[in-house]
């Protein structure tokens, strides 16, 4: 097919939905195990039993390259997968740019983003191990919102810790939820010994996703028949991410397409390795020369400013140590609108990836990412999510480069949801509110302060 003639989207069919996750870890070198927070040995299976169904904890640790997709699974994934492939032709055009930009939307399922890619299968493989009941914590709402809907299609009971400041000023996100079944809790709840102990100290405590984690992990630990589920950072959520960057590799072959660029947004990193691990692995095995960025925000610069080493995922040091670029886990990210951005750490395949030189990073700030916000809306008329803007932002930069060279490069970004409830951010956008909050190296300083020391 000519290039010219690149339909706006091209989809696939169902049948043609992956048969199987990717995994990385069978490709990737250097990879370093979790380990345990107390005796700070390699984490064995058993250390996660408590929390995590076998299945999963498997998948964690799998170095099989492909991991067949239950059938159940693509079942499911077949209501709103396999998504779209756009060419952006309305905003290359604004733009005036030669590039070719293309995005995968993730935006068109309830949930409203990537993340009911992994709530499916994490409430299958539960259901499949006799658990009843499934805790989460949930900060800016989605991951909450997709858990909700998948373990109901799976008739499970889902329990939400939700960040007290987002159960206040998010009360759709929490209707949502509700809606599909969820028991949502403010936390810090007096439900818990964790959200007892944070009340006792500030009985006017707006929580933090730290708290919330704890009792959300603590809930399940507690309860033979109930299990956590986490929406980011694992090894097994981003594999079964891939099947964003399976598909799209399909779909850019079926119009003759190649991207020379890959961009994401990063804040645990499961989008960002959901589209760019299937095409990094044509990097590392094929060298194929695809340039790979991931996109953070300016305020919470994990992999741009942070640094390469063991830490705790969670603010209570209650998690296993991983190998990964951390600002610290007691570092508070300042209240930018990207919520689903904040986060101290990252994923630690993506962090490797990064060490190693096989991908890059760019930190960008909030007025500018949505300035090119609006600009999508206004062309592509999709409202996307503050976090995906981040890579909307990269995409038109790299774009605009373009111009100045006169290179028609291929970029391809994804677009891992809408904004449709992050209204309020929008607003404060349109009214001047929004502010660019500096990162500074004092507080960098003071994050790496609380990291844990190895050996
Ligand atoms: C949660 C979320 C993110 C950030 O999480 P990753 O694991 O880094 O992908 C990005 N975009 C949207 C729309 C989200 O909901």
């Amino acid at each position: 097919m000519s290039k010219n003639h690149v339909p706006y989207k091209t989809y696939l069919s169902e049948n043609e939905l992956p048969e199987a996750w990717y995994n990385i870890r069978a490709d990737l070198p250097n990879l370093k195990p979790y380990l345990h927070p107390g005796t700070q040995q390699p984490v064995v299976p058993d250390d996660m039993t408590a929390i995590f169904p076998m299945a999963l904890i498997e998948q964690e640790m799998s170095m099989e390259r492909y991991i067949p997709i239950p059938e159940e699974v693509r079942e499911l994934y077949r209501s709103f997968r396999p998504s779209p492939l756009c060419r952006a032709y309305n905003l290359e055009k604004a733009l005036g740019t030669p590039a070719r930009i293309y995005y995968k939307y993730e935006g068109n399922n309830p949930s409203g983003s990537h993340k009911l890619n992994t709530a499916i299968p994490q409430a299958y493989y539960n259901k499949q191990a006799g658990i009843r009941r499934l805790s989460t914590e949930t900060g800016a709402g989605q991951w909450g919102t997709a858990l909700s809907v998948a373990s109901q299609l799976f008739g499970m009971e889902c329990t939400v810790y939700m960040v007290k400041v987002s159960f206040q000023q998010k009360p759709y996100r929490k209707g949502i939820m509700q809606t599909y079944g969820a028991t949502v809790f403010s936390s810090p709840t007096n439900l818990t010994n964790a959200g007892r102990g944070v009340l006792a100290k500030d009985a006017g405590s707006m929580g933090s996703l730290g708290i919330a984690i704890s009792e959300a992990v603590e809930d399940a630990a507690t309860h033979a028949d109930t299990n956590y589920a986490l929406g980011s950072v694992l090894n097994h959520v981003l594999l079964h991410q891939t099947v964003i960057g399976l598909e799209a590799m399909k779909q850019m072959e079926k119009i003759d397409e190649y991207p020379d660029m890959i961009i994401g947004c990063c804040g645990g990193g499961s989008n960002f390795g959901g589209i760019a691990f299937p095409f990094l692995r044509e990097k590392i095995v094929n060298g194929r020369k695809t340039e790979i960025i991931a996109v953070e925000p300016a305020a919470c610069p994990t992999l741009t400013k942070g640094v390469f080493a063991y830490d705790f995922g969670d603010v209570a040091g209650l998690t296993p140590l991983v190998e990964m670029y951390t600002l610290g886990h007691d570092f508070m990210p300042p209240g930018i609108h990207a919520g689903g951005l904040r986060y101290h750490g990252d994923s630690s395949l993506v962090s490797r990836a990064y060490h190693d030189g096989y991908i890059s990073a760019r930190a960008v700030h909030q007025t500018e990412v949505f300035d090119a916000a609006v600009l999508f809306a206004k062309t592509e008329l999709i409202l996307p999510a503050p976090e995906s803007a981040h890579a909307i932002r990269t995409a038109i930069d790299e774009a605009l480069a373009c111009k100045e060279s006169g290179e028609a490069k291929t970029i391809l970004f994804c677009l891992s949801g809408h904004g449709n409830m992050d209204i309020t951010a929008y607003e404060d956008y349109l009214s001047g509110k929004l502010q660019d909050i500096e990162y500074g190296d004092d507080m960098l300083k003071e994050g790496l302060k609380g990291l844990p020391v190895i050996g």
